[in-house]
């Protein structure tokens, strides 16, 4: 009998490579992850560009020609940023890629989403190697720093000229694993809100019963927030049909102010995540903030540190062309499809925004959602299945026929 090692398939080895790079935030290596996955695009044949689009952040493309360049092209969408560890909650080191006696792999980044990017490059490398070739031409974009928001990555990105050259008709970009039998699949997202609710008052000694102070505002505020969470947690949990994604989460992340114990503050503020789904009006929503606010006391203001307005939303209808091929061959394939609005946020919301369809797929079922979570892992068996999807996935979208307005 062979060892593990002899036994073990070219693209999981090439999937524990990658895990190893320490491409983990606040300084990921990535550098070293370029020069790793570039090389795997010069093995394929495939073209490579690489763009900085901010100092030191570089977009690399991977490019396989279709017969038909005129066409619009498939957005083979991934990032190559974990996010951060904290070493002690881990079984096993989490830049080693240990795989144990059951297959799985465990490393930061192993479903979040390095799985998804050498998912692609083996599935091309499959395709390529039967001799195949598709009207449409496969770009595999591969992106820095999604986990800290895209502001220098993907944002950048998609106001050059030369993502415009891309000319992109449909992207895929990851998802989340599902832990049935199901594939969980992302046509949207919920928007992100970031508030800061500022309460005024007057100050004073701390034994005195001071009249217009702070605190009591700022009672309001987090009383009005949470009280609306708290319908929001009950809506979800009472009804079956819907998903984490379908209903507003609210979270108090900051509170603030104070000078000293003996005296009451002249401001405190409340900080919230507020997460939003494409089906509520966003302008009513802002009204109700703005009278949580009045309802407070005088002077009560808020103010947004981030605040997403895109409600697009792809299609996952059956005329849709995209989504048409998409379903199809996960139907063939005898997949369960889930249909859901991504609970957080990814790259692909800024793709939507601009106008393209998108959709969040990570071919991931059986498999506990463990993203961000310690002791991140996935299956070889699964990771090597998802090889198969894409292998199925890509040349049906790369053969969607011309669509109305294509040459
Ligand atoms: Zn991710």
């Amino acid at each position: 009998m062979g060892g593990q090692q002899e036994e073990e398939h070219s693209a999981v080895r090439l999937f524990r490579e990658y895990l190893r790079i320490r491409t983990v935030h606040p300084q990921p290596d990535y550098d070293c992850a370029i020069e790793f996955l570039e090389k795997l695009g010069v093995e394929l044949a495939l073209s490579c560009k690489k763009v900085e689009v901010s100092p030191s952040r570089v977009i690399l493309i991977l490019t396989w020609e279709g017969t038909d360049p005129k066409l619009k092209s498939i957005l083979l969408n991934s990032h190559t940023d974990v996010v951060p560890v904290f070493e002690e909650h881990w079984k096993h080191d989490p830049f080693a890629a240990l795989k144990d006696e059951q297959g799985n792999i465990y490393g930061r980044g192993s479903q979040d989403m390095k799985c998804v990017t050498i998912q692609y490059i083996e599935a091309i490398r499959r395709l390529k190697s039967e001799g195949k070739r598709f009207p449409r031409t496969i770009h595999l974009l591969i992106v820095p720093d999604e986990e800290i928001g895209g502001q220098n990555g993907m944002v950048k990105f998609i106001e050059r000229e030369e993502f415009g050259a891309l000319n992109v008709g449909f992207g895929l970009d990851e998802g989340l694993a599902n832990p049935g039998d199901a594939f969980t699949v992302f046509y949207g997202e919920r928007n992100v809100w970031w508030v800061t609710v500022r309460c005024p008052g007057s100050p004073g000694h701390g034994s005195r019963f001071i009249e217009n102070n702070a605190a009591e505002k700022v009672r309001r505020v987090i009383n009005s927030f949470l009280d609306f969470r708290e319908k929001e947690k009950k809506r979800l949990n009472l009804s079956e049909c819907l998903t984490l994604g379908d209903v507003t989460t609210v979270n108090l992340t900051f509170l603030q102010g104070g000078v000293a114990f003996n005296v009451v503050p002249e401001e405190l503020t409340a900080s919230f995540d507020i997460r939003i789904p494409p089906t509520v009006d966003l302008k009513a929503f802002e009204e109700q903030i703005k009278t949580w606010c009045q309802e407070a006391g005088d002077g009560v203001v808020y103010e947004f540190h981030q605040k997403n307005m895109d409600q697009a939303l792809t299609s996952i209808d059956k005329s849709d062309p995209w989504w048409s091929a998409f379903s199809s061959t996960c139907q063939q394939m005898d997949m369960t499809l889930q249909c859901e609005i991504f609970p957080a946020a990814t790259d692909s919301r800024f793709i939507r925004a601009i106008g393209y369809p998108a959709i969040g797929f990570s071919p991931m079922n059986r498999t506990p959602i463990l993203l961000h979570d310690h002791n991140e892992y996935l299956n070889e068996r699964i990771f090597l299945t998802g090889i198969n999807i894409y292998t199925s996935l890509i040349p049906a979208l790369a053969s969607v026929s011309p669509l109305e307005g294509e040459a």
